[in-house]
């Protein structure tokens, strides 16, 4: 066994293996991969080997797509064979809302470029003869769906790997791991010790104990989970027989099951209400290639169901049932890439379907290692996205929730309710009492909308309108019309100290630093030009800035931000988290709500737009930017925790003559449309490119300047949506005569100005055709018309929020 390799990759699941093989062929060859027992012993020996590209994220779906283009190349390196039976694959709805559902999936897959087609079930039926259609309304075919065999796929992995110069040890466990000063590690086995760069964690079922070796707690777990092997069955071999190809696989929502053909047989899984953790503490060391006892009874709900869809299967012997455990995250996508707060540390783990996304994970990893860039947006999957707030329990909630729902379809208002509330801020009672209907963001509890007074505070899931339209609405134009306040506690905020925070930050973000007392805007960049984030920074003095940012990605900036630190400690960052909470208050009263809370000079003199001051409102020490979101007159004011709860209700009690409401996070969005303010995560995301700051050399300026000097291919677009009871949710192809040339990212009813807005990107030389209807855009599988406006709806010269 070697004693240095630049890295070591723990772990030779399918995962481990892909990535092996993926820094080969970026061009690191000392790379080794140790596995505690064979290859595959983990959870890919008895997988089922289903492969799709279908997945809730459209850049998730991307990478499933490049996994399963993979395989040809795979077999062709190794000479080994990947099992491979590209069947396609129908999924089923039982209901119009499923229906709509596999639409909209269908519309996105035009944009990825992924072969779907939604049928009627009259061809489904005849495609699968085996299914009765009077329990489905239609169906969507997925082209690139199949299987393989599990071993063969990951043996040709490992060959590949080695072909590329690469070293796997077999019965080799690493029991520790071992950080040196230099950020390198020491890898600890039972056979001697390596000294490694970098060490990859694809542990697998034993991802969340080979995290602990570095002290960290993964939100990771195993579920136990079961599919079931026919014997063979006469419909089956005369239907191979007939057609001369084998039975597609299926997805039958209803039932939660999925199926496909093995040999003359058919191999059943299911995903089960009543889901069991596998080892939900601690994996025994030792757990070897084995299987767990299967309990059908579990899963006996389901297979009545699907007898009743798949008559043929209730005749069918039951051959074999494996019972295995595999690991999901909180939210069932893998947690891939640096992990924070560690050096040369990374993560390819909770990979639950390793046959689809094993490939994209790899890719991406060693993109990530060799280049520092993982090449494609992977925000879906980043180890960074979950807090620490996703602790152990909270994540056995999470995972239990994902795989009970693994076949239910989300609404776009759908909040999901396990390990709920979770964070709280003082008001959350307060907010509750006012008829409050709270989302989750980033772990805490934020107000989307108010019902009134004999109106049930609770969403009615749709992909239409809903029953918050009119409560929204009302939210919006009180807001507009006289002023509104909203609770801002979900954003980032950070504090950058130093003689050398100025420098720092100028290198990092793209517009210039501004003047003590004020506030800038800026994005940040990669060395790619590509956006990775958007801030509000403020100077409180010399060496002290205020930063706010995306909720969600506080660990994802933190880490680059850390990255990028100077070694000569003349920077300090702080993360406040919730211990600096806001308000947010709007509307052309807000000055005048303001003023009563203040004996301060507030006027458009003494408070300017972008102005920053620290001052005491309402006897409350407190900061305040003022800017807002909403587009109108505004002022976000930050305090500490114990302080918001009256801050609050003195904001209520100055407000109540100006007829001051709550609005929420709905309300909040609808406004910023009109405004074509972008979000962070929909239109502001690392595959778009950034523009042009100011002239200091920050990072990504130079790839950001050869985008302004050709103009980039892109452009992000506002567009009015001809649009019904139903808006855009993000993810829908953009047509210009009848081709698919861009897609949506966000959008939705903008009450105030009495429209349905869409934001998305679309080729630059379409970007200003304005031509009335000149756009189509696919809602829920009808085409609508949209235009192009160049300028905001409201307020298009900015005159208010300067006022
Ligand atoms: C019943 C069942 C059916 C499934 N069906 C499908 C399907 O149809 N399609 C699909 O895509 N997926 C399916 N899956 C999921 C699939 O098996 C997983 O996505 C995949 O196996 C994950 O691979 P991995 O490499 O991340 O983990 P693992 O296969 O668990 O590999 C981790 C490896 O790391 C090793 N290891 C851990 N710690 C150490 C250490 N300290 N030192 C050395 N080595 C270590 C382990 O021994 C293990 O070999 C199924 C799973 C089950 C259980």
């Amino acid at each position: 066994m070697k004693s240095q390799a630049r890295v070591v990759v723990i772990g030779g699941g399918v995962v481990g293996c892909s990535v092996l093989y993926h820094l080969t062929k970026a061009g690191w060859k000392d790379v080794v991969l140790i596995e505690r027992d064979r290859l595959t012993s983990g959870s890919t020996w008895h997988a089922a080997g289903g492969f799709h590209t279908l997945n809730g994220d459209p850049n998730v779906a991307k990478l499933q797509g490049y996994t399963i283009n993979l395989y040809n190349e795979l077999e062709k390196i190794s000479g080994e064979s990947c099992g491979l039976h590209r069947s396609g694959g129908l999924i089923l709805a039982d209901t119009p809302e499923r229906l709509e559902w596999l639409k909209m999936a269908h519309a996105r897959a035009r944009y990825l470029g992924l072969e779907t087609e939604m049928m009627s079930m009259a061809e489904a039926k005849k495609l699968h003869p085996l299914l009765e259609e009077k329990y489905f309304v239609g169906a969507m075919l997925d082209a690139a769906d199949g299987n393989l065999d599990p071993n063969g796929t990951t043996n040709a992995y490992a060959k590949s790997a080695r072909i590329g110069g690469a070293e796997i040890y077999q019965n080799c466990r690493v029991t520790d791991l071992q950080p040196r000063k230099d950020g390198t590690w020491d890898v600890i086995t039972v056979n001697g010790n390596i000294h490694a760069e970098h060490v990859v964690n694809c542990g697998g079922l034993w991802a969340r104990e080979v995290g602990r070796m570095v002290g960290i707690e993964l939100p990771v777990l195993a579920m136990e989970h079961m599919y079931l092997v026919t014997e063979d069955m006469p419909d089956v071999v005369a239907y191979n027989k007939e057609r001369g190809r084998e039975l597609p696989h299926i997805i039958d929502f209803k039932s939660e099951i999925y199926m496909r053909q093995e040999r003359n047989g058919i191999v059943l899984g299911t995903y089960e209400r009543s889901c069991v953790p596998w080892q939900p503490r601690q994996t025994p060391w030792d757990f070897g290639q084995e299987l767990l006892p299967p309990d059908l009874d579990r899963i006996a709900p389901n297979l009545e169901l699907g007898y009743k869809h798949f008559p043929a299967l209730a005749n069918a012997g039951i051959k074999r049932i494996i019972n295995g455990p595999f690991t999901f995250s909180p939210d069932g996508n893998p947690l891939v890439g640096p992990v924070p707060g560690l050096r040369n540390f990374w993560s390819a783990c909770a990979v639950m379907a390793g046959f689809s996304q094993g490939g994209g994970v790899g890719l991406a990893l060693s993109q990530w290692m060799v280049h520092g860039d993982p090449g494609f947006d992977v925000w879906a999957m980043d180890v960074a996205r979950f807090g620490d707030w996703a602790t152990r329990s909270y994540t056995n909630e999470k995972v239990r929730e994902n795989y009970a729902r693994r076949f239910s379809i989300r609404f776009p208002n759908e909040e999901l309710p396990a390990a709920r509330p979770h964070q709280t801020t003082a008001l959350y009672d307060i907010m509750i009492a006012q008829g409050a209907v709270m989302g989750d963001s980033w772990g805490l509890e934020t107000p989307l909308w108010f019902a009134p007074k004999g109106t049930e505070p609770k969403d009615v899931v749709s992909f239409h309108r809903s029953n918050d339209f009119p409560h929204v609405k009302a939210e919006v134009l009180a807001t507009r019309n006289g002023v509104g306040v909203t609770e801002i506690a979900n954003f980032a905020k950070y504090r950058f100290s130093g003689a050398g925070a100025e420098a720092f930050l100028s290198h990092l973000m793209t517009n210039k630093m501004p003047k003590t007392g004020r506030l800038i805007l800026t994005p940040m960049l990669n060395p790619q030009g590509k956006l990775i984030g958007d801030f509000t920074i403020a100077k409180a003095a010399d060496e002290s800035f205020y930063m706010w940012g995306s909720s969600q990605a506080q660990k994802y900036h933190m880490r680059w931000f850390e990255q990028h630190l100077p070694a000569d400690g003349s920077v300090k960052i702080e993360r406040f988290d919730m211990n600096l909470v806001g308000l947010s208050i709007a509307g052309p009263q807000s000055r005048a709500v303001l003023e009563q809370l203040t004996d301060e000079d507030v006027s458009n003199k003494g408070l300017k737009f972008m102005d920053h001051r620290a001052m005491d409102i309402a006897n409350v020490p407190a900061l305040i930017n003022r800017v807002t979101y909403t587009g109108d007159l505004g002022y976000e004011i930050w305090v500490a925790p114990e302080y918001q709860r009256r801050l609050y209700q003195e904001i209520m009690r100055a407000g109540k003559k100006f007829g001051i409401v709550n609005f929420g996070m709905r309300a909040l969005l609808s406004m910023r449309l009109e405004k074509n303010f972008p979000t962070w995560f929909r239109e502001l995301r690392p595959i778009y490119g950034g523009f042009e700051g100011g002239l200091d050399r920050f990072i990504g300026r130079d790839a950001a300047m050869e985008e302004k000097r050709t103009g980039g291919k892109l452009r992000r677009v506002s567009m009015i949506v001809d649009a019904s009871d139903a808006d855009v949710l993000g993810d829908e192809p953009i047509f210009h005569k009848g081709k698919v040339v861009g897609w949506v990212t966000s959008g939705g009813y903008a009450h105030y100005v009495d429209k349905s807005l869409a934001q998305g990107y679309v080729p630059v030389e379409l970007a200003a055709d304005t031509v009335q209807g000149a756009f189509e855009i696919e809602i829920i599988g009808e085409n609508r018309k949209a235009t192009i406006i160049l300028d905001p709806l409201f307020d298009p010269e900015g005159k208010k929020m300067r006022s």
